[in-house]
């Protein structure tokens, strides 16, 4: 008995469908204004084993999942009137309309790459403007809706049932919604179901409030019930849609139509790099050809994902990636040998017990585990092989890919190397073994005859880079070997990072300095050029990082490695034009020195900023930070929360105050400032989301120690 969790009930259930032997399944799709990553389609996955199960299980069903082309926006784009397809297609010079094509292509692309099977219908918001129009006016009719200046909000309070799906009631109903008040809702927990137009804006539509576009969550509502009829059996998506997007939809549904519209609503949970969220706007994410351009295959991130619960976090890395490839290589090579015999009868406990599994809440963890006993087990390998079959219609890992059998060319090699083992001429049998691998098989002898397997291309089998700074060892326990490290870290700015590397070495003079890059993990080819450099001056050293591990953490691997009495953190926008080292290493040895650097900043209360000329200063700015390597000890490393580099400069030179370290400034040091590059190239959208959160955490930390600030000393 398939049993599901619902988050409206928040238990486990038996599946009993609106009508039997069916089942329908809409779930939550892209928006089509980037390629959707890899966390994305670990949610698609979901949805495919789902229906993939049920198919098995005899139900026909009729998947929907849509296609988001306009209305999907934050709520302070959506005061501005902006989406994120438009907002994609102005930075890209494009139509709306072809940045849609672009991105439902690439998505259509990499579904088809994970065998995820495509929806019976993926309806697109564009195309059922109508509907929502409809069902908004509906929603006026039974007076949970309002309209002000051809603007019209769904109104919460009047619909009892807010609240039942997230549990958010109230007060932590308020924390969700992010944005500023729009001074048109009549409370801030109203929500729009349509949008009058501004002037300029290209994706509209005339409707009896004006013209405009719809808000982005009655899209869901207006094409579920549209496709699926006004009841249906299952919701699919993220557990990050849970609030507000499926909360306000269910609002929408219901209010419409006067009863319960969805029956069972699933969720997925996230995948994670670093214990983050992946998501484009925290800068962490991999999509399907990123794996597939260092040589992994999509169905072993398919494995990797049945691995884990559909229920709990999945926190992604390379090294995981890999060993589910060996799995799932080593798992096609039994299904290939159990296939060499005839399908036969046997093995129904592992059958009853797989698809036990399957039913529990899609416990793919549990059933892999079948699989994988059932394969070790005395069951004939010709049951094995029946089994397999089946179970791979809903697995999908292509465990019976070609080839299906050994070639005769193959064939003939390792007969011959078997009668060459039996004359014990073993140096002339392992010369034909490796002939057998170069044919792409692998001989594995046994005690009957050798078993002949096809061995595919192993993964990648070096680390790529680092996933974490922890990745790589600390010294900062060993003594002093240099003067300086001199640290530098940079993601997709080679120009930038050469600039300020190059201008470091040049000036480095008579001290005894080593260059530590971090490569926070860029794409333009500052790797290459990085590794090239190291080769040729010897006080380089690189360091790659897999993924962008964010600013602080990319800045801390640096530390990790220092070597010198005296680090450096340099920003790539700034270029040394001097000896800049000794007058930093004279103010360094002066008194208890915290941080010293070229440009600081006061503050009255850890609010409003101020630059500052120093000497003394609360805070030293990022573009250049020096001091003592034996500080860190003590002080602590940077705070990898930070990723984004703003207020990281102010967190850090904090923590030295905190310490009883006080930071300085030294006039007139040789530099010259180039453009942020991390500032410059950050949407406007972008830096003040990344910059406030940012803002919050250093209040967090050190928001009432006003007693530290020079402002308070004077008093
Ligand atoms: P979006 O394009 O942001 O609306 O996301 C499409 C779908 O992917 C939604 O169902 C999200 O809940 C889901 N999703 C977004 N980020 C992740 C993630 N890191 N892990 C798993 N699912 C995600
Ligand atoms: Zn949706």
């Amino acid at each position: 008995m398939l049993q599901l969790y619902n988050t409206l009930t928040r238990r486990k259930e038996p599946f009993a469908p609106l009508e039997p032997g069916k089942a329908s399944i809409y779930s939550c799709g892209p928006t089509v204004y980037r390629d959707v990553h890899i966390g994305n389609l670990r949610t698609y996955l979901l949805a495919d084993w789902l229906r993939r199960l049920l198919e098995a299980r005899g139900f026909a069903v009729t998947h929907v999942k849509n296609i988001t082309d306009v209305g999907h926006m934050r709520q302070e784009m959506l005061d501005r009137g902006e989406d994120k397809v438009i907002a994609a297609a102005l930075a890209a010079g494009k139509t709306p309309q072809q940045i849609v094509k672009e991105y439902t292509k690439s998505f259509l692309r990499d579904e088809a790459a994970l065998d995820i099977k495509p929806a019976d219908v993926f309806p697109r918001a564009t195309d059922h403007i109508p509907q929502m129009i409809e069902m908004t006016q509906e929603l006026l009719k039974r007076g949970l809706a309002y309209e002000v200046e051809g603007n019209v909000y769904f109104s919460v309070e009047r619909f009892s049932g807010y609240g039942k799906l997230s549990g958010n009631v109230e007060a932590s109903l308020l924390e969700g919604v992010r944005a500023e008040m729009d001074p048109r809702k009549r409370d801030p927990r109203d929500f729009a179901l349509w949008k009058a137009t501004e002037p300029g804006r290209v994706m509209k539509w005339p409707s009896p409030w004006g013209e405009g576009f719809p808000g982005w969550h009655i899209e869901c509502s207006a094409m579920s019930t549209f496709h699926l009829g006004p009841t249906f059996d299952i919701h699919t998506g993220g557990v990050d849609n849970i609030f507000p997007h499926h909360e306000d939809e269910l609002a929408q549904s219901e209010g419409a139509l006067g009863h319960q519209v969805v029956r069972y609503w699933m969720h997925g949970q996230h995948l994670l790099v670093d214990g983050l969220k992946m998501a484009k706007s925290t800068g962490n994410t991999y999509t399907l050809p990123d794996l597939q351009s260092r040589g992994f295959e999509p169905p072993a991130f398919r494995y990797l994902c049945a691995a884990t619960h559909y229920r709990r976090r999945l926190n992604f890395t390379f090294d995981s990636l890999r060993a589910a490839t060996f799995a799932l290589n080593r798992l096609r090579q039994e299904a290939f040998l159990a296939a060499q015999s005839p399908d036969s009868e046997g093995g129904e406990e592992w059958e009853s017990a797989f698809w036990d599994a399957m039913e529990d809440d899609l416990h793919l963890p549990r059933a892999l585990a079948i699989v994988w006993r059932m394969m070790r087990s005395e069951t004939p390998p010709g049951a094995k092989a029946r089994l397999l079959r089946s179970f791979d219609e809903v697995l999908m890992f292509g465990l019976f890919a070609p080839p299906t059998e050994v070639p005769a060319p193959v064939r003939a090699l390792v007969d011959e190397r078997q009668e060459l083992r039996r004359r014990a001429t073993f140096a002339d049998a392992d010369g034909l073994r490796e002939r057998i691998d170069a044919a792409g098989f692998h001989v594995r002898d046994t005690r009957n005859d050798p078993a002949v397997v096809p061995a595919p291309a192993p993964p990648p089998a070096k680390a790529v880079g680092l996933h974490s700074s922890k990745d790589i060892p600390s010294w900062l326990e060993k003594p002093d070997e240099l003067d300086f490290s001199l640290i530098l870290n940079g993601r997709d700015d080679l120009d930038g990072l050469r600039r300020g590397v190059e201008a470091a070495l040049r000036h480095a003079g008579d001290h005894k300095i080593e260059v530590i890059v971090v490569d926070n993990g860029s794409s333009d080819g500052t790797s290459e050029w990085l590794e090239e450099l190291a080769a040729r001056d010897e006080r380089v050293r690189a360091i790659r990082c897999d993924h962008n591990l964010g600013v602080g953490a990319a800045r801390n691997c640096g530390l990790r490695q220092a070597r010198g009495r005296y680090v450096v953190l340099l920003d790539s926008s700034v270029e040394l034009t001097g000896d800049l080292l000794s007058p930093l290493a004279e103010a360094l040895e002066d008194g208890p020195a915290g941080i010293v650097g070229a440009f600081g900043v006061n503050t009255e209360d850890l609010r409003d900023f101020e630059d500052a000329p120093g000497p003394e200063v609360d805070a030293v700015e990022g573009y250049l930070m020096a001091f003592r390597r034996e500080c860190v000890r003590e002080v602590g490393l940077m705070d990898e929360k930070f990723r984004f580099y703003r207020h990281l400069d102010l967190d850090y030179s904090f923590a030295f105050r905190e310490h009883g370290y006080r930071n300085r400034i030294v006039p007139d040091l040789p530099l010259r400032r180039h453009a942020h590059s991390d500032w410059e190239r950050t949407p406007e959208e972008e830096r003040d989301r990344l910059s406030k959160r940012n803002f919050y955490r250093f209040l967090k930390k050190h928001g009432d120690r006003t007693d530290l600030l020079l402002a308070s000393a004077k008093k």
